[in-house]
C-alpha cells in the first residue's frame, strides 16, 4: 500500500468541518475590517526566500523544499507567505493606486522539519498583511484581530508575546554587545550558532536547541538598545494593547525565525498546545518591500497556524459533521427512478439528500439513516407508488405522514421546515 510522505497528513471529514468553519470565521472577521483575499501560487523563485527570509535561518538553511525546474531554475514551494505578498505588491504596482493595502490569504506552506506533533512539513496558514501604514496602531490592530479570531474560536487563553526589533540603526549597536556576549558563551552553542555568533548573531535567539536556549538566559535584550522613533513605537504598541484590553507579555528574546522584521514582534501562545505552544506570529518588516525591488513601504502582518489552531478550537467538541435532511429510502424498481428525480430537486432546493438505492431491507436501511443522523428518511416502496404517496418519517420525534407523490419536494419542503 502507498503511505503519505512523512510530514504530510490528510484531512479527512470529521475533522475538515472545523478546518472550514475556522476558515469561514476568518474570512469574515478580516473582511469585516477591511482586508482582502488574495491567492497566490505555492512554487515561487528560490530567491525570493532567500532575499526576503535571510540566508541564515533555518528555514532557508535547512527546510525548504528546492527544485530545479526542467529548464534547471531553483523553484521552492513556498515556506510562507509574506514574501510572495510582497513580490504580488511590488509586481502589480498595486502601491501607485493606494500604497496602503491590507490582504488575508489561507492556504499550505512547506516546510521540511523534524516531523512531530504540532509540527508538520505541509501545514496551513492564515496570513494577514498590511503595506502603506507606519503606525504603531495598525500592530496593536494586528494582535487584537488574532486574538479577536482565537476568541470567536473559543480559544480563550491566547497570549500575545511581544518585543521589539528596532530598526538597522539600533540594531547596529545591539548586534555588537549581542557578539561580545556570545564570545563568553561558545561552549555551550551549537555548531551552526557558533558559525551564525559572527555572521548573522541575531539568529543564536532564535535557535531551538535546548542548550543554545539556555546560553542566553542572560544575554543582552535588543529593548534596551531601540533608538527613541523605535522606542516610542512600542511604547504606542504597549499603550493601544492596555486600551483594547488584551493582556500581553514582554519576551525580550523573541526574534523570530525570520531575517525581515524590524521593530514588533509578537507570537500568540497558548498553554494547550504542549511543546508546539505558538498558534501565530508576526510582526513589522518596514525594509522588505523596498530590499525586493519596491518603493520605501512599510509593512507589517501576521501568520496563524491553522494545524495547531484547529487542534484546540472549542469547536473541535461539537458536532459539525454534516448530516443528510432527508434520507430516501427506495424499496423496489420503480421506486429508483423517483427517488434519483426527488434527490436531485431536494439538493437544488438545499435539502442535503442522502439516496439509498441498495435494494436493502427496510430495516437496513432505517439503521443506516439511524447511523448517519438523517433528520428525516423519506419511504418510496413500489406499493406507496400505487397509493400515490410516500412516508415520510420525522427521525427526532419518531412521527410518519404520508405525502402525496403529486409536487412532492414542495410538499415535502414545507412540512419539514414547519
Ligand atoms: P512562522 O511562519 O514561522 O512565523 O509561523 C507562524 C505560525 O505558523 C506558528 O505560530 C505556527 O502556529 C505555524 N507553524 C509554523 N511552522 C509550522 C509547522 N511546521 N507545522 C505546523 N504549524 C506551523
Amino acid at each position: 500500500m502507498i503511505q503519505l510522505i512523512r510530514g504530510f497528513k490528510d484531512i479527512l471529514p470529521g475533522e475538515v468541518e472545523i478546518w472550514q468553519n475556522i476558515e469561514k470565521t476568518a474570512r469574515s472577521l478580516f473582511e469585516d475590517f477591511g482586508f482582502k483575499e488574495i491567492r497566490l501560487p505555492i512554487l515561487e523563485r528560490t530567491e525570493l526566500f532567500a532575499r526576503s527570509i535571510g540566508e541564515d535561518t533555518d528555514i532557508v538553511e535547512k527546510e525548504m523544499y528546492t527544485f530545479p525546474d526542467k529548464k534547471g531554475d531553483l523553484i521552492t514551494l513556498r515556506p510562507e507567505a509574506t514574501a510572495s505578498v510582497v513580490r504580488s505588491y511590488i509586481q502589480h504596482k498595486m502601491y501607485a493606486k493606494d500604497p496602503v493595502q491590507k490582504f488575508y490569504s489561507i492556504g499550505p506552506m512547506f516546510r521540511r522539519e523534524r516531523p512531530q506533533k504540532g509540527r508538520y512539513r505541509q501545514f496551513y496558514q492564515i496570513n494577514a498583511e498590511v503595506f502603506g501604514i507606519d503606525s504603531p496602531f495598525i500592530d496593536a490592530q494586528l494582535i487584537f484581530l488574532a486574538v479577536k479570531l482565537f476568541s470567536m474560536l473559543e480559544v480563550t487563553d491566547a497570549k500575545p508575546h511581544i518585543n521589539s526589533l528596532g530598526c538597522p540603526k539600533c540594531r547596529l549597536n545591539f548586534k555588537e554587545s549581542l557578539s561580545i556576549f556570545l564570545s563568553s558563551v561558545t561552549e555551550k552553542l551549537c555548531r551552526d550558532c557558533l558559525r551564525r555568533s559572527k555572521k548573522n548573531p541575531l539568529r543564536v535567539l532564535d535557535c531551538k536547541s535546548s542548550s543554545c536556549r539556555e546560553a542566553i538566559i542572560d544575554a543582552p535584550a535588543i529593548i534596551d538598545y531601540l533608538c527613541p522613533e523605535c522606542s516610542q513605537h512600542f511604547e504606542t504598541v504597549k499603550y493601544a494593547l492596555e486600551k483594547f484590553k488584551i493582556p500581553f507579555v514582554i519576551d525580550k528574546h523573541l526574534v523570530r525565525g525570520l531575517d525581515y522584521y524590524t521593530r514588533t514582534t509578537f507570537e500568540i501562545q497558548t498553554g494547550l498546545l504542549g511543546a508546539q505552544n505558538a498558534v501565530a506570529g508576526g510582526g513589522r518588516y518596514d525594509g522588505l518591500v523596498k530590499a525586493l525591488g519596491g518603493p520605501d513601504q512599510p509593512a507589517t502582518g501576521f501568520a496563524i497556524g491553522l494545524d495547531r489552531l484547529a487542534e484546540i478550537t472549542g469547536l473541535r467538541n461539537k458536532d459539525l459533521l454534516q448530516k443528510p435532511d432527508i434520507y430516501i429510502a427506495a424499496l423496489g424498481e420503480k421506486s429508483r427512478p423517483l427517488a434519483f428525480e426527488w434527490s436531485c430537486n431536494f439538493g437544488l432546493e438545499g435539502i442535503r439528500p442522502e439516496m439509498d438505492l441498495s435494494n436493502r431491507s427496510l430495516k437496513s436501511q432505517m439503521k443506516r439513516a439511524d447511523r448517519l443522523k438523517a433528520s428525516y428518511v423519506l419511504i418510496v416502496g413500489d406499493n406507496e407508488l400505487e397509493e400515490g404517496s410516500v412516508i415520510l418519517r420525522n427521525m427526532t420525534t419518531k412521527k410518519q405522514i404520508s405525502i402525496p407523490i403529486e409536487s412532492l419536494v414542495e410538499k415535502v419542503k414545507a412540512e419539514i421546515r414547519l
